[in-house]
């Protein structure tokens, strides 16, 4: 998707035409060492993604004050002596939250599913955004602490509770968001981490899995009668953020999101 909107701006720009993104995999034992092979070798940015994004923030500069939140960076710039880290993921989430259902997330009451980076970065976009209330909701209780410790650091937190996967989930508004940013729902055979029966026909349920396209969370929801979003929105959105971070351009969310939505159709 960064090849496409870089094609697009080589029609305006054509010294894009000298740039490519390209995917390496690398293990997490030597991501240390990879950063600085990318730097020597003139690497201009990178996206990193799990776990990497965790772990590079010990090697890097903190770009912005959400990845201190956050814990996490998945994109990278090119800085004279290393890298300098953001984390775009949390734009990508209000964006896909505005164009999926077409609201912003202040005074929102939002349930808020998983503990790992994601769900941390989400806590902090709905915090920072404003929502009325934030229900977190995880299988292992404890690991909630690490997003409640990140939320005590800000001037302004909403209204938050903790509540364990099995219990069940009531919402006190007539709309609340359920933002699902566990990695259930990857596997086709996966149950929904929760059960939404209880929720009002009103809820909007959005998964960050955008793999299948539907998870069982996102079916039940529609079976509801419930507005469902799944996250490739969000990837194209976080992916057009940190383009626009390297080429200082505003590239189309709408070219990467289209170039994901072929390439993953191409996948199947
Ligand atoms: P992570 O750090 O590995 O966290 C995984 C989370 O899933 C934890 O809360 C874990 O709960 C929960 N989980 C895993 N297996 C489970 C199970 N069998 N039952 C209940 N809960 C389970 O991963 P992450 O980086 O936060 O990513 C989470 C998801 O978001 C992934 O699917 C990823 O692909 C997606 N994502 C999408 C985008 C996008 O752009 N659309 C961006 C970022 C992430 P425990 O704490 O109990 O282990």
């Amino acid at each position: 998707m960064h090849n496409a909107a870089m094609a697009e701006m080589a029609q305006v720009d054509p010294e894009f035409n000298n740039w490519t993104y390209y995917k390496f995999q690398i293990h997490p034992d030597n991501l240390h060492q990879a950063l600085d092979m990318f730097h020597s070798n003139g690497f201009l940015g990178l996206n990193l993604t799990v776990p990497h994004k965790v772990l590079a923030t010990q090697w890097i500069k903190i770009g912005e004050s959400a990845v201190k939140l956050s814990g996490a960076s998945n994109t990278l710039i090119r800085g004279v002596d290393g890298y300098k880290g953001y984390n775009t993921d949390l734009y990508g989430l209000v964006k896909a939250l505005e164009s999926g259902f077409g609201i912003n997330l202040q005074d929102q009451e939002v349930i808020l599913l998983g503990a790992g980076g994601a769900a941390r970065a989400a806590a902090i976009a709905c915090a920072q955004a404003g929502v009325k209330s934030l229900t977190l909701i995880n299988r292992t209780m404890s690991k909630l602490d690490t997003i409640l410790e990140s939320l005590d650091q800000l001037d302004e937190k909403p209204n938050t509770k903790t509540r364990g996967i099995n219990e069940p989930v009531l919402a006190l508004s007539h709309n609340p968001i359920v933002i699902n940013a566990t990695s259930l729902g990857l596997k086709k055979e996966d149950p929904a981490p929760i059960d939404l029966a209880l929720l009002p026909h009103s809820t909007r349920v959005f998964d960050m899995i955008y793999n299948p396209d539907r998870t069982t969370l996102l079916k039940q929801a529609e079976s509801l009668g419930m507005e469902v979003c799944n996250g490739l929105n969000m990837l194209a959105y976080q992916g057009e953020r940190s383009l626009k971070i390297w080429t200082q351009k505003n590239p189309s969310s709408k070219t990467m999101f289209e170039a994901a939505l072929n390439g993953l159709k191409q996948s199947q």
